[in-house]
């Protein structure tokens, strides 16, 4: 009998099933040892056309994905990259060709993945066990595991993003003295407001596209149904490790000190600023949250980052990032039907077509998404989502949008910010809806010294739409909103006013919306076709 080859019966090596997400060789979904047994990569189609998905993305995870497979390649790993119609069945075959004694992967981060693997493996349809790790933890890409965040939860009232937080800086030590806050404050977000008047925004680098990604460019521009510019003069996203460890020193090395004051400032034809921008990088693996806060810390310690900017970012990778996380673990699947305002309204075609509106923050932000596949966080909260939330679209549809149109965007990140955050669909882990008038895109913003609207006016034709909409939406939801502390005092502004003034905005606000184009839709999403 030829060497390796197995008797009728035998069963040959573990397969080690690496999702397009866990590029990263210290999780525990790859061997210890290289020869172990195989690591398999799928290419799921369904996957890739369950969403409208930025072409950009499309890219950037297949590259990243034959990137890491060369990688694991050259260090002396049996790989093999499977092209199949879903990822279940990408590991059936490979299990039927090879007798794989059992799979091993890390719990899938999506619920419509997670839920068809494990049904697979119950009904015997994979072929060899399947021996799943948590996805958090050691050996996992998160810093908890989904236990650990739910004994957190576990008998609390409220879940609460700051409590969180200042848990996360206790268990870890981050930007901590003696056990209290390092500078007495959990948060420095008062100082990180400012808008850089005469500051000259940083260059960011680009990642030029090599052989293997020119590559995927060009499969992927032959791909129907995709939105996104796509270009192998303009895409320039970290697609590998080393990529991405450049991208995270020349943040240190240049936007770290201004990411703190300028983080929700927004500037015409600036996508970039002095943000981290590697919110893509993480979400694939290329790099541990562990090693960007440790960084951050370390920066900070070395007075070379300021402490607000330093807490700031600590924020959003040591924060907000595990905490949406173990938020959407928590309550998927219910997540995604909440809708506590009953909003109905289809998406708008400007989400996809940015020369549909006349409004230039909209312009802006849909643009620059449509050309990038990225905005900031304020940009997708207090722009894209507020229009959301003001003009009552439908949870889910805005959701789906996110979830197509941004390169870093995958339902366990954007479901909970969506559906919590911007359009306040689901009120257990938020306090208030973000809803915000003109008044405060002008202040952070340049955009509206460029718009034909006029951020000052509520009523008329050239009055800003996000004015009518933000007291239409209050008046709507009156019912659910008037007894939160902080939305009492707008209450008492809109009694203040006349029949007639009243009456004008809210006309002015239906206005709008009746000649607003919905959006058509040629897909139809189905979260079983992973
Ligand atoms: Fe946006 Fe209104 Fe400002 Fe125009 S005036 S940029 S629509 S907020």
């Amino acid at each position: 009998m030829a060497p390796g080859s197995k008797q009728a019966g035998e069963r040959g090596r573990p397969a080690y099933f690496v999702g397009p997400w866990d590029l990263n060789r210290d999780l525990a979904c790859l061997p210890a040892t290289p020869g172990d047994g195989t690591v398999v990569l799928v290419e799921s189609r369904a996957k890739g056309s369950a969403l409208p998905y930025h072409r950009q993305k499309l890219v950037l995870v297949l590259s990243a994905l034959h990137h890491f497979a060369d990688e694991l390649a050259a260090a002396g790993h049996e790989v093999e990259i499977i092209n199949a119609e879903t990822y279940v069945e990408g590991l059936r075959v490979h299990v039927r060709e090879h007798r794989s004694e059992k799979i091993v992967a890390l719990a899938p981060r999506e619920w419509g993945l997670y839920r068809s693997l494990a049904a697979a493996d119950r009904s015997g349809e994979l072929g060899a066990p399947l021996e799943l790790h948590d996805d958090g933890g050691q050996g996992g890409h998160f810093l908890l595991t989904r236990d650990e965040f739910a004994d957190w939860a576990d008998g609390r009232k409220a879940l609460r993003m700051h409590e969180f937080y200042a848990f996360m800086r206790k268990r870890s030590g981050w930007l901590m003295e003696r056990g209290k806050p390092l500078g007495g404050r959990w948060s420095f977000d008062t100082k990180n407001r400012k808008f850089p008047r005469d500051e000259p925004v940083p260059d960011v680098p680009r990642h030029r596209p090599d052989a293997l990604t020119r590559a995927q460019i060009e499969r992927v521009a032959a791909w129907p149904g995709h939105w996104g510019d796509l270009s192998a003069e303009t895409f320039g996203w970290p697609v590998t490790r080393r990529q991405a460890l450049a991208e995270l020193r020349d943040f240190f090395a240049h936007r770290a000190d201004g990411f703190g004051p300028y983080q929700d400032a927004m500037l015409t034809d600036a996508p970039w600023l002095w943000h981290l921008r590697l919110s893509a990088a993480l979400n694939l693996s290329l790099l541990h949250p562990q090693e960007v806060c440790e960084r951050i810390v370390a920066e900070q310690a070395a007075g070379r980052m300021p402490l607000a900017s330093a807490e700031g970012l600590l924020r959003q990778v040591l924060g907000w990032r595990e905490f949406m996380r173990g938020i959407y673990w928590l309550k998927m699947p219910e997540l995604r039907a909440r809708n506590r305002l009953g909003a109905e309204r289809a998406l708008p075609a400007f989400f996809w077509d940015p020369s549909l509106t006349d409004m230039h923050c909209m312009q802006q932000c849909v643009g620059q998404v449509r050309a990038t596949g990225y905005a900031h966080h304020i940009q997708r909260l207090m722009v894209l989502g507020n229009f959301a939330l003001l003009a009552g679209i439908e949870p889910i549809e805005i959701s789906h949008w996110f979830w197509a149109a941004f390169v870093d965007a995958y339902e366990w990140v954007e479901l909970p910010n969506v559906h919590g955050m911007a359009v306040f669909a689901d009120d257990s882990f938020t306090t208030k809806p973000y809803a915000a008038s003109a008044s405060y895109i002008n202040k952070m913003s340049d955009y509206c010294a460029g718009c034909r609207y006029d951020p000052k006016r509520r009523t008329g034709d050239s009055a800003c739409p996000f004015n009518a909409l933000y007291w239409a939406f209050m008046h709507r939801h009156r019912g659910v909103l008037e007894d939160n502390p902080r939305l009492g005092v707008l209450y008492r502004t809109w009694d203040r006013w006349d029949d007639a003034q009243r009456t004008a905005i809210l006309d002015q606000a239906e206005a709008f919306l009746g000649a607003m184009p919905a959006a058509e839709h040629e897909w139809t999403f189905s979260d079983d076709r992973g």
